[in-house]
Formats: C-alpha cells, structure tokens, sequence
C-alpha cells in the first residue's frame, strides 16, 4: 500500500508555501506519512514566522513594494520618467475609446460601479489621455508611468486575482518610427536588470488589440506585456506620434522573484504578509 498526503494535509502545506516535490511525496504507511507531514509543516512554520519577523524587524516592505520601489527608481533616476497618479474610477466612455465595449471579451471582465463608472481594468486609457495632453503642453517626448491598483473579473487560479498591481510605463514621441520593437526590448530588458531578474524570456507575439507585441515571461507565466504605436487605437486618444509601452505584473514578478506557488501570496491579503501565512 502506498499513501499520499491527505486533501487538509496537502491545503495546509500548500498555504506554508511547500514546494511541489514535498506535497507529491508517496509513503509507505499512514503512520510514516503523518510523521513526515508533523516534521513539515513544524519547517515550514518556522520559516514563515522567520519570514514575518524579518518584514518587522528589518526590511519593514513586503517584497512587491520593493520590488516596485526598484522600478520606479530606475525609472526615474535613470529614465528620465515621471510618475503619474490617475484615477482608479473610471468612465465607461474611455473603456469604449479602448473598443471594450458591451461586445468585448473584457466588458464582463469589468468590475462596474453602475452604468457609466467602473474600477479601471488598465492603465492604458489614463495614461493615452494624459501623455497626450503632456504633449500638448510641451511639445516634447513624454515618459511618463503609473503604479497602482487594476481589478478584473477572472476565474482565480494561481496567477490571476480580481485585484492586482500594475505598473505601466509610456513613452510617447521618443523614437523614431522603425525603432519602437528595438526600444520595447531596451526597455523590458533593462526593468528586469533594475529588479535582478535573470531567468526570463522575451516573447513577441501578434496580438489583435495592439499589433505586435512582446511578452516577459518567467516559467510559462506571463510577468508583463509591451506594445508600440502608431496603433489604431490613437486617433481615439488624437495621439499621432510613436510610442512605446509596457505593463507590468507587480505580484507576478515577486512570484517569480520569490518562487512562490500562488499569486495570493505576493497580493493585497488578509491572510498572509510578505508571502507569509499569518495564521501559523
Ligand atoms: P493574462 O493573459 O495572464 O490573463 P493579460 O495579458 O490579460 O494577462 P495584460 O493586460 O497584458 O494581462 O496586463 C499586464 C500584466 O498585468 C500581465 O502581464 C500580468 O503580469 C498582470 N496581470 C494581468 N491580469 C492580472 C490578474 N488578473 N492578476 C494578476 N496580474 C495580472
Ligand atoms: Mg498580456
């Protein structure tokens, strides 16, 4: 006879953040097997009450924030962006000058407040908005990006949560046309650098709402999205310039940086802290 962790046994490891291997380990009794889970889970504890003491004693920022802390100071400090503050409440008509419409997937995907008003699923329609009067004002390139809550509707799973943290970069007017690809690579490659991540790859797909784009990708997941103009999209926004932009999955990145299973672990919780189980 051969036996495998319990249902309740396996959820409890899986909430202390146990690898794989530990979680599909095959025993030879009942008693052997419980045995190794008491050993386990007790490790596991232990670390993640290590992990809590480490946030309250000394790096007091759960590692998104960090990691987002990385993000902006290369962008700022080394870019020449600007950060931007928008808001989270926004018009159904700038979802329509995105084409989400009531006929786009997405539209059921959109957390709606009432008719007219809903919780941005996207930085896009802000930002095209406000690089656009930037521009106006200056007549210059504008690099600007914002940091900060988008909300959909999904299925959950390990790398989808109904709220997340997006930070977008944009920069519009910079390149020359031909060289928005070169510059999106420039870009994605350097953001990785600024948050010590090696183990990635970049993924140029063709994508119906935006041309061609490119994905960072870390283990099959998708850690972030680029995509350049001139776009169909622009002459919604009276953008006629060439830009570049990339959207990044704040909690999938410190998934990956972390090596976390699930993406609960990494987002706005009740139930852990810094990627730690709070009820141990
Ligand atoms: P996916 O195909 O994985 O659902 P997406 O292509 O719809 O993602 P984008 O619109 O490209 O997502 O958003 C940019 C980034 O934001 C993604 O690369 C991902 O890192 C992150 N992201 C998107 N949706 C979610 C979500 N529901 N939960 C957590 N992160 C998300
Ligand atoms: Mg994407």
């Amino acid at each position: 006879m051969t036996e495998k962790l319990t249902v309740s046994q396996c959820q409890r490891l899986k909430e202390l953040n146990a690898p794989e291997e530990l979680i599909n380990v095959v025993f030879e009794t009942r008693e052997e097997r419980n045995e190794s889970y008491r050993t386990s889970e007790m490790k596991l504890v232990r670390k993640n009450k290590e992990l809590i003491f480490e946030l309250l004693d000394n790096e007091k920022m759960p590692m998104m924030c960090q990691i987002e802390n990385k993000l902006i100071k290369w962008l700022t400090d080394r870019e020449g962006f600007t950060k931007v503050t928008t808001p989270i409440i926004i018009s159904s008509k700038m979802l329509e000058k995105m084409t989400i419409d009531e006929n786009h997937p997405l539209h059921k995907q959109v957390f709606w407040l009432d008719p007219k008003r809903c919780l941005r699923p996207m930085h896009a329609p802000n930002l095209y908005t406000v690089m656009r009067d930037l521009h106006k004002v200056t007549n210059q390139p504008v690099k600007i990006f914002e940091s900060g809550p988008c909300f959909r509707k999904e299925t959950q799973g390990a790398n989808h949560m109904n709220e997340f943290t997006m930070l977008n970069l944009v920069e519009l007017a910079s390149v020359e046309e031909g060289m928005q690809m070169e510059r999106l690579v420039e870009l994605a490659k350097s953001a990785m650098d600024a948050i010590g991540l090696v183990d990635y790859e970049l993924v140029t797909e063709s994508s119906e709402v935006y041309g061609e784009t490119i994905d960072i990708v870390h283990n099959g997941i998708e850690l972030a999205s680029g995509a350049y103009g001139p776009h169909v999209l622009d002459e919604h926004w009276g953008i006629f310039n060439t830009w570049v932009g990339i959207g990044f999955g704040l909690e999938r990145i410190t998934m990956a940086v972390e090596g976390y299973q699930n993406i609960k672990r990494a987002g706005r919780s009740l139930s852990y802290i810094n990627g730690a189980r709070l009820n141990i």
